[in-house]
């Protein structure tokens, strides 16, 4: 179809079918280094919520988890607080700098093997060659008649990639429970109905991005996809094909001269292989994930012919444009745009690290009352009030000293439904404690005072906060 939307037969058609791709097997070094790659992202995925992680009486075990209830994030040693977004923050920023770093280095290769859509797509693409054969025989099988053999094959590769994707949010979920205890209230048929309709909701999302919609995701769907290029530049390594070597292409035949033709022997096996199916003869595409299975097609044909490997190979664009001049031209993994992004990533890692290993285990939070301001009492003195929050980010139940300074003669008063005193604050571990506090003191109404909150842990010097406020006494002209 052309751009302009009219098909070979005149008729305007706003939409095309998506035609459905068959990649084929293909053996070799990236195809190895894929299964490596697939093999460790699933096993890190499906496992890590069972790993443990002891971190004292009045924390939970597991090395991963997001304890939504408690608005708790754990990271094997570090934990975060809702309050400490900004560290996750930062995680996401890193990630994403992280990205920029290796797209500019070696090309969209997250994208070719870690990336969870390129794993799961693998996945099942793995599951439905063992059930219906490969390529051939899946493009005849599915193009062919409603047989037995098509409904029972159909019928078992559905309730594996099903099998596969219940798993999968079953997973998922586990990251925000304790994972033991929901696997076991599973076979006890005891599972909270929120629970399964988010794995339902995430079965279903698995089965469709990897079951049906997979390379569309990263054609359409995938932003990074689009932006990409603004992070390539001619000493990207990407995959390319030798146009140079290649072409003129064509068929040949075993004891065929090689003279006077290019070494492409137009088999389109660097294309049965591809997984968004693109001719990568064509130039770089952005369709092409950069998972290297061309490589592999091309170099097997290759050995055959018994030519040199790399016909299609990761190679710079500036190398390949050089070649075609009759020029060499090295390698430059390491320049200023990788160096660049190598000093940010250096700068925000620093600052995440020192954010987490000098993370308070006391915080003190304070608001002022917004209404009434201030009041006087009978007796002259004039009392403010303020809601305090103290933040015990230990697993330690606590006792807290509060005093306040920068006010002759305070007296502070702690609303509580039992007897509370300020220099005896209990506060359990791993909580938020709320409370009213009350400061009177001798003033004459003027200009507002700043003060200062202090409060100590009673066992520990070393553990403190403070926080600065107003003590307000008379209303704003
Ligand atoms: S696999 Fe190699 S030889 Fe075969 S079509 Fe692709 S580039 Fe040409
Ligand atoms: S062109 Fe090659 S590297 Fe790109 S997606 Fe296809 S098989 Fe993978």
């Amino acid at each position: 179809m052309s751009t302009d939307g009219v098909n070979n037969n005149g008729e305007l058609k706003l939409f095309e079918k998506q035609e459905r791709i068959y990649p084929k097997r293909v053996s070799g070094r990236y195809r190895n280094l894929k299964w490596i790659a697939m093999i460790a992202c699933l096993a890190v995925y499906y496992l890590a919520p069972f790993i443990r992680w002891d971190r004292g009486p009045n924390a939970p075990d597991q090395a991963i988890l997001i304890d939504l209830a408690k608005g708790r994030a754990y990271w094997f040693w570090f934990e975060i607080w809702p309050q400490e977004v900004y560290i996750l923050t930062g995680v996401l920023i890193f990630s994403a700098i992280l990205l920029f770093f290796v797209t500019s280095l070696f090309g969209r290769v997250w994208c070719g093997y870690l990336c969870f859509q390129t794993v799961w797509t693998d996945l099942y693409v793995w599951v439905e060659r063992i059930i219906q054969g490969d390529r051939n025989q899946r493009k005849k099988l599915r193009e062919g008649p409603w047989t037995w053999e098509k409904i029972y094959k159909l019928i078992i590769t559905h309730f594996l990639w099903l099998v596969i994707a219940w798993c999968t949010a079953g997973s998922f979920v586990l990251y925000f429970n304790d994972a033991p205890t929901l696997v076991r209230s599973f076979f006890e048929f005891d599972v909270n109905p929120k629970v399964l309709m988010v794995i339902a909701g995430l079965t279903f999302s698995t089965y469709l991005m990897a079951g049906f919609a997979r390379e569309q995701v990263c054609t359409y769907m995938c932003p990074y996809a689009r932006f990409q290029s603004a992070m390539f530049d001619k000493d990207t390594l990407i995959i390319g094909y030798d146009t140079e070597r290649g072409e003129p292409r064509g068929k040949h035949k075993k004891g065929d001269s090689w003279d006077g033709r290019g070494h492409c022997i137009d088999c389109t096996a660097c294309v049965q292989v591809c997984p968004t199916g693109i001719d990568i003869r064509d130039g770089l595409q952005m369709e092409c994930i950069a998972c290297g299975l061309c490589i592999d097609a091309c170099d097997g044909i290759m050995d055959k012919l018994e030519l040199p490997r790399g016909l299609i190979r990761y190679d710079t664009e500036k190398r390949l444009d050089a070649k075609k001049e009759g020029r060499e031209e090295k390698l430059h993994i390491l320049r200023p745009r990788t160096y660049y992004y190598a000093v940010v990533l250096a700068v925000v890692g620093s600052l995440m690290l020192y954010a987490l290993l000098n993370r308070a285990p006391l915080q003190l939070t304070v608001l002022h009352d917004r209404n009434p301001l201030f009041v006087q009492l009978s007796d002259g003195d004039i009392r403010n009030g303020y809601n305090i929050k103290i933040l015990n980010k230990t697993h330690e139940h606590r006792h807290y000293a509060l005093s306040v300074d920068g006010l002759d003669g305070a007296v502070m008063t702690i609303k509580s439904a039992g007897q509370v005193e300020a220099d005896d604050i209990y506060v359990e571990a791993d909580t938020v404690a709320h409370y009213h506090v009350f400061i009177q003191a001798p003033v004459k109404p003027g200009k507002p005072r700043e003060i200062a909150f202090s409060l100590k842990d009673t066992s520990d010097d070393t553990i403190y906060d403070e926080y600065e406020s107003m003590f307000i006494t008379r209303k704003a002209n």
